[in-house]
């Protein structure tokens, strides 16, 4: 009897995602992380690198502009009503990723405990005004993974003369009635990962609006900003940023379970601090309430935070 083996070739999708909420034991979907864990040399574990605080460095870099800034492609039709509005565009530009937003706030400067060989991160990260695109829906409203690549290369062809910034973070976030075919919803809510767009290294996440799933990618049904989709959206992201910022090529910080920064603390908020209109706020940025998972911070042994040096909660 002959026996034929089959070698079953499976595809690393190179992406890493803010898990939905109650798939709290799914692993990230970038593959084979835990393998090489010990494998940085002694050279590649430099001044700017602190290690013994839960999660380890792989000898990647880390995104170090002071501040990075955010590119933002809205996808599908956000000149609707409720929470895919004008509204929820300002929200998340014009408050959550202002100057006095999420840049340089106590939470955005847990991420400082990170670093590479040359830099440490800076906790600044920011929108400037027209770095966003509407384009509609160019591309349907079934995307794949392929398909975000392709939306964010064609906003540098469009806006950035085909000259995509290495240095930042481009976020795809679509309308209520787009998906994503490999697991919006069911797997994530959202994720980050990096490709070779014009030769050059791009980072770029994709956050769907959450108001299409409320039970998965929701933290709560009343939000702070009476705006769903921007609450909901703004803990993704700020996971997504953290993650983007301190592990850009998904090579440098993670654990041995092959969980990120962000990862190891999602959907853990710690004690929230007021409520408006039911729903509760653990963050006040740029004169905004905000539900925002915590970070974990490389330091102190390691833990969940609300702000860098804050107390560790563990959920
Ligand atoms: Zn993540």
């Amino acid at each position: 009897m002959r026996l034929l083996v089959l070698f079953v070739v499976v595809s690393c999708i190179s992406l890493t995602a803010q898990k939905v909420r109650d798939a709290s034991h799914l692993t990230p979907n970038g593959k084979g992380w835990g393998e090489d864990r010990d494998n940085a040399p002694p050279e590649a574990r430099p001044f700017a690198v602190t290690t013994g605080n839960g999660i380890s460095y792989h000898g990647g870099p880390v995104m170090s502009a002071s501040p990075v800034p955010v590119y933002f492609i809205w996808y599908g039709n956000w000149n609707s009503t409720g929470s895919n509005s004008a509204t929820t565009v300002n929200l998340i530009e014009n408050y959550l990723y202002s100057g006095s937003g999420l840049n340089y706030s106590g939470y955005e400067n847990i991420n400082t405990t990170y670093g590479d060989s040359t830099h440490n991160v800076s906790g600044g990260v920011q929108f400037t005004s027209g770095n966003d695109w509407f384009p509609g829906y160019p591309n349907g409203t079934r995307l794949r993974d392929a398909t975000i690549q392709t939306i964010v290369s064609n906003y540098i062809s469009q806006k950035q003369g085909g000259a995509g910034d290495t240095n930042g973070i481009y976020f795809v976030l679509t309308s209520s009635d787009v998906t994503e075919t490999s697991g919006f919803c069911t797997k994530y809510c959202g994720w980050h990962t990096r490709g070779t767009i014009g030769g050059r290294d791009i980072k770029y996440s994709f956050v769907g609006n959450p108001d299409r799933c409320p039970s998965a990618c929701e933290a709560q049904t009343n939000s702070p900003n009476g705006d769903s989709g921007a609450d909901g959206m703004a803990s993704i992201m700020a996971h997504e940023t953290e993650e983007a910022i301190s592990d850009p090529d998904l090579n440098a910080w993670y654990d041995s379970s092959g969980y990120e920064n962000a990862d190891k603390c999602a959907w853990k908020w710690g004690p929230t601090t007021g409520t408006v209109g039911n729903g509760g706020y653990n963050q006040t940025l740029a004169g905004k309430h905000w539900l925002i998972q915590m970070n974990w911070e490389n330091a102190r042994g390691g833990g969940c935070d609300q702000m860098l040096g804050g107390t560790f909660y563990t959920h």
